[in-house]
């Protein structure tokens, strides 16, 4: 009879060997002195770590406003949903928060999803379904999700070296001029911090008849007047044909969403599976989302803290000789180089000083570029800044990790670009 067990015992033995089995650090927030939160180690061990890799960016889920409206949501509404969008889940707070969500990217209409990643990957294939023929160009380095709704898609599908305009348009000028064209990029990169030049997308877009789809998901919140995101910042929004981003980032809350013209969400909406066939969002979670977007609309000061204590972390760390991916964002990737280093230092890191960065490791990142990924929020106010420097040092020299570049190059995944088109386009 077959052996599951052993199978199973298998698999994870072998991602032992390649040093890369996930390790996942329990932590207990405490939402009056975010970044600190409690560390549960083993044997029942607690202690107050400071959390410098969170994803709320901004601290937007502990902001009074953002607490309020989820509490009080539940309190007058329910914590649940109650059934799909089509059966009893259509609530009026998911409803504002799609209202809030057009408003801020400057579009017609926004859909709300169960997270960031079934947008991409629902919307994505949904899209391209729709489109009789599509072909589809997705840049090298986009996210898992995104190269999942890619595929999902079954539609013809080219891959772009990261952020290559000049090959991106060489792909768009060898396919079909009447085809419809999706192009399917992120604004900002997660671990490298690095940004996509948007404009020039957009032209190569206009040039050769193609449809823009940008994941914003590190962007919203963060970036732009009003914090819509990377697009809004450099001008571009209202070039970008469909605009995807997260609630559970920068606005500290939990969903995913699409932003675009009226037909296009409509069309969305009618016909996408991990769309149509799963619970709505619940109220209390729409509410929350609407007030930090709402929030952070209007207010520039979490934006500004944030700037300025990532400006401070990336100088002193390059003055304390430790190698960061020179980058315009406020993504902070501390290079090690190695997956059983990186996660030694990140352990050190935790059971020395306090301080929780997770380790990052492949296939996150290629090979020989796994790091701790530093994530400044407003709250890490300048003592807790000196202190992960100091803690860092003292690491990089107790492992003896790389100094000698205190700015590294940024390697990319895109060593085997394929161009593959499936039977029937
Ligand atoms: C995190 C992430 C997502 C998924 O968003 P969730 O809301 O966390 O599911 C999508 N795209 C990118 C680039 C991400 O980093």
């Amino acid at each position: 009879m077959y052996d599951y067990e052993a199978t199973f015992k298998a698999a994870r033995a072998a991602l032992k060997a390649e040093k890369r089995y996930r390790v996942f650090t329990e932590i207990e927030r405490d939402v009056t002195r975010f970044p600190h939160a409690t560390w549960h180690g083993p044997n029942g061990l607690k202690r107050d770590v400071v959390v410098w890799c969170s994803n709320d960016y901004l601290g937007m889920g502990r902001h009074e406003r953002v607490v309020s409206a989820m509490v009080e949501t539940a309190r007058t509404t329910s914590v649940g949903a109650g059934g799909t969008r089509n059966i009893s889940g259509n609530s009026h707070a998911v409803i504002e928060l799609e209202q809030e969500l057009a408003e801020l990217h400057g579009k017609e209409a926004a859909l709300v999803f169960s997270s960031g990643y079934v947008a991409n990957q629902t919307a994505i294939s949904t899209i391209a379904q729709l489109l009789p023929e599509c072909m589809i160009f997705s840049d090298s380095d986009n996210h898992n999700s995104m190269i999942d709704g890619v595929r999902r898609a079954g539609r013809a599908r080219a891959v772009f070296r990261h952020n290559d305009i000049g090959h991106l348009e060489e792909l768009l000028a060898a396919a079909p001029k009447d085809r419809p064209k999706l192009i399917v990029f992120e604004s900002v990169y997660s671990m490298d911090g690095d940004v996509a030049p948007i404009h020039a997308f957009c032209d190569l877009a206009e040039k050769y008849g193609a449809l823009t789809y940008i994941d914003e998901v590190h962007a919203v919140g963060m970036y732009g007047d009003h914090g819509a995101g990377y697009a809004e910042e450099v001008g571009a929004m209202d070039r970008l044909d469909i605009i995807q981003g997260t609630l559970a980032k920068g606005f500290g809350c939990f969903g995913g969403y699409i932003a675009g013209s009226e037909a296009m969400i409509d069309a969305v909406r009618s016909h996408a599976q991990g769309f149509i066939f799963t619970t709505a969002l619940p109220p209390p979670v729409a509410a929350a989302a609407a007030a930090a977007i709402r929030h952070l609309r209007g207010s520039t000061a979490e934006r500004e803290a944030q700037r300025r204590q990532v400006t401070r972390v990336k100088s002193a760390l390059q003055a304390a000789g430790i190698p960061v991916l020179d980058n315009p964002t406020h993504i902070v990737p501390v290079m090690v180089g190695d997956a059983a280093l990186a996660k030694l230092a990140s352990d050190r890191l935790l059971d020395r000083h306090g301080i929780y960065v997770q380790p990052i490791n492949y296939p996150t990142v290629p090979r020989g570029t796994e790091r701790l990924r530093v994530t400044p929020t407003p709250f890490h106010n300048d003592a807790l800044v000196d202190q992960l420097v100091t803690a860092l040092g003292e690491v990089w020299e107790a492992l003896d990790l790389p100094r000698d570049r205190t700015t590294v190059d940024p390697v990319h995944r895109g060593a085997s670009i394929t161009v593959f088109t499936p039977a029937g386009g």
